[in-house]
């Protein structure tokens, strides 16, 4: 088969994480260094600016030696001034160059930050809705923004500051040795004993870092449910603001131990570090002194090489700490590249054919499917044929797999078996964008987002004129409403469109399918949620909409179905009878037992509906 179902290309996935262990796969230094390939000519000329502030940062104690062992017993009052300006021009032309090196480091490093973010971000618009629904909205945005944000240190410094504090140490180093080569092996002896705990920090900043991050997701991930507006309304109606604080608090507290860690573990080391330099600096007065006092070196030389140290040890610690910085993002990179490599479970293949207009016939050829490959398939074996403009009814019990069997005509979801056919094409030969540009869904939840009317109706056509807009809210029985509002299209309609009514929103959902112009129209219980007024005005509406079109409806009031041009009952993933309305009263199997139970003003399928279903045993071949 030529797409066959592979669960495992849904790589969505948390950290590993045991206790209070996270372990993430090494992420090599090559891929980080990957983020600024693009960059590698600005970053050239970054690090030169860089070295030339380092090179012109050596020359001061040069200068201060000549002071001393020259200007000064040769009373030479005119080289005395030049070295004191000099002394003063030096650090001034060292500071610009870093303020200019600086500001273009910046730009490169804001420039990688903002391609991480876009690139995660189209990745993730990439993915399939399997992801979304095997993911917490709160993980996902914790990734593009504070994952991101959590490596701009270590972007902003891991290739200049390291080049940079390489060559100073490099170049002191040498300077040393030209200098005094044994008073040079004392200073650089002591280096290595501050690289031994350098591996042992790094380990465990990482972990914690890689636990902070997971955390810190989870609080996100709750943040958003606590203050969506759904879940704000649900704790309301439970009363569970308070055991909710308590969760937050909890999590708030793990982040809070977790920062400490992080900032506490290593402390000891970097004191360490730090008191090389007056050890340092002592052994070499100590050792100096007693050379000056033999009269084997000038007090100049000795008064150079300590102003030396300082450019040996201090940058050596820096790249020591940004070798554990490096080490410790690394846990952030994972997560970042993780979102980054996934591979979405329904793609465009690669000889697409076009699709331009089409006819609307639909083909179901022996179509099965399963959300797991584990579990047992929701839908099985189903076969149907909707010829162009005729309107089909899925009617059955809940969880039968009716939503299901349509989110596999515009490949929300990929068959496991069988093929879903536009036209007589296979919608897995053909461009997905093209192929979603001819349906469209008015579903359970008529989502809006947080932005006016106008924009809200512009989500289906872009570019849409007002006169349209209005036209298509006539239409769907919703230009008065709006027309009402003080800012009439201007209004903001609120996260998810809660500011209007259940049926408001419907009828604007409907008004956005209609801007649409589809060829192919879902219609998931698209008039469940008006009173019996609006929804006499909606399914007037909609029975001009569906004119021409090729119309799936999902209902569970059968009232509103009557007229279809043919009905399938679902039960348990397959069709189980076919035909008109009549026909399938006449049948007097599931759906008499439905319409039946419905008009008796039962709303559930009841175990004993079941029964009685299964007696007169007429299961449809599908
Ligand atoms: P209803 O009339 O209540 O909306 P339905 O006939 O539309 O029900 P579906 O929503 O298609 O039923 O669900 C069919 C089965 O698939 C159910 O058992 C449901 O639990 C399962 N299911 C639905 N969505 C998913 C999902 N994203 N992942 C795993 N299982 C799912």
């Amino acid at each position: 088969m030529r797409h066959a179902w592979d669960g495992s290309t849904i790589r969505y996935r948390e950290p590993k994480h045991s206790g209070d262990q996270t372990e993430v796969d090494e992420v090599p230094f090559s891929r980080i260094w990957g983020l600024f390939r693009p960059y590698g000519g600005r970053l050239v000329f970054i690090i030169s600016l860089a070295l030339g502030a380092a090179i012109i940062g050596l020359l001061p104690p040069l200068v201060i030696q000549r002071i001393i062992d020259v200007s000064i017993p040769a009373r030479d009052t005119g080289a005395l001034i030049m070295m004191a300006g000099l002394l003063v021009a030096l650090p001034v032309l060292s500071g610009v160059i870093s303020v200019w090196q600086s500001h273009l480091n910046t730009q490169v490093t804001q420039s990688i930050m903002a391609n991480l973010r876009e690139g995660l971000f189209s990745n993730l618009q990439r993915q399939s809705i399997s992801f979304f629904t095997a993911s917490r909205s709160g993980e996902v945005i914790q990734r593009v923004t504070d994952d991101v944000a959590a490596i701009q240190n270590v972007v902003t410094s891991v290739i200049v500051s390291s080049l940079t504090q390489a060559v100073i140490v490099v170049t002191t180093v040498v300077i040393l040795f030209a200098l005094d080569w044994q008073l040079a092996l004392i200073a650089v002896f002591i280096l290595p004993l501050s690289m031994i705990p350098v591996r042992k920090v790094s380990k465990i900043r990482k972990r914690l870092r890689g636990e902070t991050q997971r955390v810190r997701a989870n609080m996100s991930s709750q943040l958003g449910e606590v203050f969506g507006i759904s879940g704000a309304t649900l704790t309301r109606i439970f009363g569970r603001e308070a055991s909710q604080a308590e969760q937050f608090k909890a999590q708030n507290k793990q982040v809070m131990n977790l920062e400490i860690r992080l900032n506490l573990v290593g402390r000891w080391f970097f004191m360490f570090v730090t008191t090389l330099g007056p050890l340092g600096t002592a052994i070499i007065y100590l050792y100096g002194g007693y050379a000056v006092m033999q009269g084997e070196m000038s007090i100049g030389a000795i008064v150079a090489f300590a102003a030396y140290l300082s450019r040996l040890y201090q940058p050596f610690g820096t790249l020591l700490n940004l070798q554990i910085e490096v080490n410790t993002a690394k846990a952030v990179f994972q997560r970042i590249f993780e979102y980054m490599d996934m591979k979405p479970a329904v793609t465009n293949p690669e000889d697409a054919l076009p699709l331009p207009q089409v006819m609307g016939r639909i083909t179901f050829d022996n179509v099965s499917f399963g959300y797991d490959l584990n579990d047992e398939a929701v839908l099985k074996h189903v076969s149907f044929d909707v010829q162009p403009g005729e309107m089909i009814a899925l009617v059955g019990p809940s969880g039968a797999g009716k939503s299901t069997l349509i989110q596999l005509i515009s490949r929300l979801y990929d068959v496991t078996g069988g093929a879903v056919c536009i036209d007589g094409l296979d919608v897995r030969d053909v461009q997905i964008k093209e192929l979603r540009a001819q349906i469209a869904y008015v579903t359970q939840e008529s989502f809006m987002f947080h932005a006016t009317v106008r924009d809200n109706l512009r989500f289906a056509k872009k570019g849409a004129t007002q006169g349209e807009l209005e036209n298509a809210c006539r239409q769907a029985h919703i230009h008065d409403l709006i027309a009402s509002l003080p800012q009439g299209y201007d209004t903001i309609v609120g996260e998810r469109g809660h500011r209007l009514s259940g049926g408001e929103r419907q009828r604007l959902a409907i008004a956005r399918a209609i801007l649409n112009d589809p060829r192919i129209l879902i219609l998931d219980e698209a008039t469940s949620h008006l009173d019996s007024e609006s929804e006499a005005y909606v399914q007037q509406a909609l029975s001009e909409l569906m004119k021409g079109r090729t119309t799936i409806v999902i209902a569970h009031r059968l009232s509103t179905i009557l007229t279809a041009d043919q009905i399938l009952v679902v039960e348990e993933g397959c069709i189980v009878e076919r035909g008109h309305h009549a026909e399938l009263l006449k049948l007097d199997g599931l759906y008499a037992l439905l319409y039946e139970t419905q008009f008796q003003g039962k709303s559930e399928y009841s175990e004993s509906t079941r029964a009685r279903a299964a007696q007169p045993k007429i299961r449809a071949s599908t």
